[in-house]
């Protein structure tokens, strides 16, 4: 997705393969942000979010749901204000059916 983001992002670096920039390399510190954010946005976009705090997912759950980090989860929601819009989610909060199902 991060490659992705540089494709659509329009970032003119260079890259390894001249019909699809596959591999952006040497892309700036600014441009790798960019991509960055972009990336974290698509996977787990504002939505996705208010949708797991409607129904009170916890953070195991949409590691589960969307296949994501725990890190980029934990991230988003944060950058997202979600946590004052939906002041019941406690999302970060380990229930015991999520610690059963990691054994
Ligand atoms: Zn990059």
């Amino acid at each position: 997705m991060h490659e992705l983001s540089h494709y659509l992002l329009d970032h003119q670096t260079p890259y390894l393969f001249s019909d699809f920039p596959l591999f952006y390399i040497d892309a700036s510190p600014l441009q790798e942000l960019e991509a960055n954010t972009l990336s974290s946005i698509l996977l787990f976009p504002r939505k996705a979010i208010e949708h797991c705090a409607k129904n009170s997912f916890s953070i195991h759950r949409i590691k589960n749901e969307y296949g994501i980090s725990e890190q980029l989860i934990r991230k988003e929601i944060n950058m997202s204000g979600a946590l004052k819009q939906f002041k019941g989610w406690s999302p970060f909060k380990r229930l015991a059916i999520d610690q059963e199902s990691e054994i």
